[in-house]
Order: C-alpha cells, then structure tokens, then sequence
C-alpha cells in the first residue's frame, strides 16, 4: 500500500524536496506503526526542507520533526492498535523518516500518550514549540523565579515558540513583555496575554556588558545579540530559559550579568528531553492552554503547502504555530 510523503532527496547540487508516494518498505525500523493524521511546522522543519542549515541527517527523509495519530501496528509493551499519541523530538525528520508523511514508523519509547482533552489537531497546534516553551517555563519556575520579582520578557514573541510562551507566562500570571520585530502583531500578542511590546530592534545591536535592569525572567527563541541584550538587561537574581538560534548561533555577551548580577542562563532542548519531564510538561499543557487563544495563533496547511511554508519559517513571515493536516 502507498501513501503520500514530503521526501527530502540528495541532488548534484544540494536537495530537493517534493511529494511522493511511499511504500510501507521503505519505512526504518520500529515497533510502532503511526496512521499519521497532524504534524506541525517548526523552524527546524524550515531547515531541513530549504538544506539552509545542517538538519537532516540521512537521505531520503521525511522532514517533520512532531506528529499526532493513530497506532495501526504495535509489538510495544503498552501500545495497542487504535491508541491516541503523539510525537516530538529525538531525531525524527532528521535522521529517522518524520511526521510529513501519512505513515510513520518509529521506536514505542518516543511515543507519549494524547493527553486527556487535547484533539490531534491542538496536540499540533501546541506541537515541538509548544513543548519547548512550556520546558522554558518550567526551568524558569525550578530556578526560583516568579511573577513577584518583577517582568518575563519573550523574544520572537509572534514565532511559534514565542506565541505559546506569551499566553503561558501570561497564564502563570507574569506581566509579560513580548519583544518582537513586527509592530503589527501588538494586537495578537495583546490577545495573547502581553501586557506590553518591546520592539526587537533594539534588541538587536552589540550588547552592553549591563543594561537597565527591565526584566527578572526571559525565554528567548532568538540567540545572538538578541540574548546578550536580554542577559544584560535582566534583574539582579533573574533568569533567561534560552532555547533557540532563529537569529544566530552565537552569544556575544560577556561574564557581566551572571558574576555581577547573580544572572542566570538555563538552556532548553526538546529533542533528548526525558519522557518524564515531556509527560509532565504535556499534562500541563493540556490544563493550562486556553483553546480559544490556541486556535486563534494556529493556522491549518496540506501536505501541499510545506515546501512553500517551509521557505516562510525562515523568513520570519510565520505567525504563531502551522498544523499540517496530514490526512
Ligand atoms: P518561528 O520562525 O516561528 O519563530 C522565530 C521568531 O524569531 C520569528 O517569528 C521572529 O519573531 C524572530 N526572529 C526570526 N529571525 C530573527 C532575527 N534575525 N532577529 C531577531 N528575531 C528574529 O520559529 P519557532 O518558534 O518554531 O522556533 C524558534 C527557535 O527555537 C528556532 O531557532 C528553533 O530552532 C528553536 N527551537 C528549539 C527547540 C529546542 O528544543 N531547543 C525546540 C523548538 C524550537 P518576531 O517576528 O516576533 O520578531
């Protein structure tokens, strides 16, 4: 039987990727058979489709780096046909075939329940970013943080992490300042739950070793001068969760805020993250996110759609979280 799949395939002169049926064969190893119906676009998906950074692992791949389906074919304790789940992290769409695919085959560990009252589409909706910006909050609180110390600012506020990190701090009652390039979503980040805008412009050149002190937490999707500039302005006693690179890679900051500020910096990565931590994290999720706001940041795609919307993650041009309907 075939089904249908974006493929990411090796060129002369890089990669390609298109829609193709596939055949249950060319699927890898695993104990658990996915009738895949939703799966999400993420910044990382973005990479991987355009070859603009060094995501995929092994050619030919399915991109698509989280999904929600049905389990069709189980020999994992614990897993039965017909089971609700989910999927996020630990290499799939990059070297294990991903969630843009109508099928997917992986390992029974990696799979996490659908949590109780989450739909497939809104598991998607929250998908990776979500995931991820839940994580930032949660490290935040473990560090000691609270609303009571003062700001949380978030960076790439209109982005998929940066939008369910706004309604989440603002849900665990942070004044929350969302610093972002696009003046034209003060709206849709005030609909969220930001009781203030930051432009990121300012945010964006070489920072001082310490700024005016505007914020006691932070969870940045950015990197670069961006974090420099959020360290550099945090509170005496504060904390950055920082979990991305959408502007760079680097940290041009120097000791300041952490020996002088007692600043601290707490990174976050979803992929390895244990299933521990990401069943608490979902359970979370599933009481605290409002589906009303939830549904207002997402927007529904075709498997036909990815490969233009891929090219717009990149760009910056996509606003709030992207489900890709597989089915
Ligand atoms: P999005 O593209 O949806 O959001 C990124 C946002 O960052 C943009 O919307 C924009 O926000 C801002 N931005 C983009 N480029 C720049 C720039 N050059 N300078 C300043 N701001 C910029 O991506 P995601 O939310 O899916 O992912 C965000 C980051 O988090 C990515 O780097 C991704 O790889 C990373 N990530 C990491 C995970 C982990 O496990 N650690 C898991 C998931 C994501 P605005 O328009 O508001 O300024």
């Amino acid at each position: 039987m075939t089904f249908r799949a974006v493929l990411i395939e090796k060129t002369a002169s890089g990669q390609t990727a298109s829609l193709k049926d596939m055949t249950d064969a060319e699927l890898m190893d695993g104990d658990v058979t996915v009738a895949v119906t939703h799966s999400s676009l993420n910044y990382k998906d973005g990479l991987a489709i355009t070859g603009k950074g060094p995501v995929v692992r092994h050619f030919p791949m399915v991109p698509g780096i989280d999904f929600a389906g049905v389990v069709e074919a189980s020999a994992h304790p614990g897993i039965a046909v017909g089971d609700a789940v989910l999927l996020t992290g630990w290499g799939v769409g990059e070297t294990h075939l991903g969630g843009f695919a109508e099928r997917a085959r992986v390992k029974g560990e990696w799979l996490v329940p659908l949590p109780t009252g989450l739909s497939p589409v809104e598991a998607m909706a929250i998908g990776t970013a979500g995931l991820t910006a839940m994580l930032c909050l949660q490290a935040l609180e473990h560090h000691g943080v609270s609303p009571a110390g003062g700001p949380a600012v978030v960076s790439g506020a209109a982005g998929g992490v940066g939008s369910v990190a706004v309604m989440l701090l603002a849900k665990a009652g942070w004044h929350v300042i969302a610093a972002t390039r696009r003046a034209e979503e003060t709206g849709y980040l005030q609909m969220l739950g930001a009781s203030e805008i930051y432009n990121s412009a300012e945010l964006a050149g070489a920072a001082r070793p310490l700024g005016r002190e505007r914020w006691q937490a932070g969870i940045d999707t950015v990197g670069g001068n961006v974090l420099a500039n959020l360290l550099s302005m945090t509170k005496y006693g504060g904390a950055v969760a920082a979990c991305g690179l959408a502007e760079s890679m680097n940290l041009p900051t120097s000791v300041a805020p952490f020996i002088l500020r007692n600043v601290a910096l707490l990174g976050v990565d979803s992929v390895q993250v244990s299933p521990a931590k990401r069943i608490a994290a979902w359970t979370r999720l599933a009481q605290d996110i409002d589906r009303d706001k939830l549904a207002a940041l997402t927007t529904v795609v075709s498997l036909d759609d990815v490969m233009t919307k891929a090219a717009e993650i990149l760009e910056g041009k996509v606003r709030g979280r992207t489900v890709v309907a597989v089915r």
